[in-house]
């Protein structure tokens, strides 16, 4: 959902139409590398790096703001996000635009974020004056978000670039300590981490454990509710296995989609009007970081775990 990142107006607008809190930083997105100099008070050696290796790619950089982004649009801070995403499309219409386009996912505050047009028609069809269609989002989490204007930099939210990915270009790197979300009393330093987030109406339990012992679980659980009202998160390969319930699959384990199908499948769950869904864990796969961050939120950080007896 896009604004022109240097006018202070338009941010405004962008948190109007999300109903977005005004403290929530919006991302600014640039479609060359040039482009980052102007809007940055200094590009750390580690910056560059990370740029040359992952840009144009899901990954946000946070960094000292220069004097021309409006505080607007950081939320009142003194840094600025910074993103170059790889899809034509984005960059087309970021160049278009002049070539700063400060745009957060295009879904209402607290939604699952969207990962296709008819999601974005569905949250602001009416707030909003066009959606440009590019079909099937390719990744679905959102970027993995990293602060580098200190020493050790630190991951503030987790996507598809992981953590290990990071650390071989640039050795070093910390997940911030609010990311977790047991400790209450630590705040996530990205301010849109601290928000319920990426949920779905019903109230969400995610089960973790060997295979055949969630899916046993996740039977008994579902048992206590009416079919129609309880919903399961599955994956394409344990979508058969259970016999109670509306069962959805965020995506296949072994090809490695539930990062690009989680959202849809959420949003599905809202659809059916179930009041509770009990989800699997996903904490196996080789994206788990990104994906288990948002799974959790999702749920509220409800999460039982089964013994291997
Ligand atoms: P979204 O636009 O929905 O992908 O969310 C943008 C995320 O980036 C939010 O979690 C923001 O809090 C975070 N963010 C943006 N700018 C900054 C910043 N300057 N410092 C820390 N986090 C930021
Ligand atoms: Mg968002």
């Amino acid at each position: 959902l896009g604004g022109n990142a240097l006018d202070e107006k338009a941010a405004g607008k962008i948190y109007a139409a999300k109903g977005r809190p005004s403290d929530n930083p919006l991302i600014v997105h640039i479609a060359e590398f040039d482009k980052l100099a102007p809007i940055v008070a200094e590009i750390p050696e580690k910056a560059k790096i990370l740029a040359e290796k992952y840009w144009p790619g899901p990954l946000t950089m946070i960094l000292p703001k220069a004097d021309i982004v409006p505080r607007e649009t950081t939320g009142g801070l003194d840094s600025v996000a910074v993103r170059f995403p790889s899809d034509r499309i984005a960059q087309e219409l970021i160049l278009a635009a002049g070539g700063y386009v400060a745009a957060p996912s295009a879904n209402t505050s607290g939604r699952p974020s969207p990962t296709t047009a008819g999601h974005v028609a569905e949250d602001l069809g009416d707030a909003i004056d066009m959606i440009i269609d590019g079909g099937l989002v390719g990744i679905g989490v959102e970027s993995t978000i990293i602060d580098v204007t200190e020493d050790t930099p630190t991951i503030l939210r987790p996507g598809h670039i992981t953590k290990n990915m990071i650390a071989k270009v640039i050795g070093t790197v910390q997940m911030d300590a609010g990311l977790s979300g047991l400790d209450q009393s630590v705040k996530p330093k990205a301010p849109g981490m601290k928000y319920r987030h990426y949920a779905p109406k019903a109230s969400m339990t995610v089960i973790q454990g060997k295979k055949e012992a969630v899916i046993r679980r996740i039977e008994e659980l579902a048992a206590e509710y009416p079919k129609e009202k309880v919903g399961i998160l599955a994956a394409d390969e344990t979508l058969s296995c259970y016999t109670h319930g509306q069962v959805v699959s965020a995506g296949s384990r072994n090809e490695h989609t539930i990062e690009q199908g989680l959202y849809r499948a959420l949003r599905e769950f809202d659809h059916m009007g179930v009041s509770v869904i009990f989800s699997e864990s996903f904490a196996d796969d080789d994206r788990s970081e990104a994906i288990m961050n948002r799974l959790l939120k999702a749920a509220g950080q409800k999460i039982e775990y089964l013994s291997d007896k």
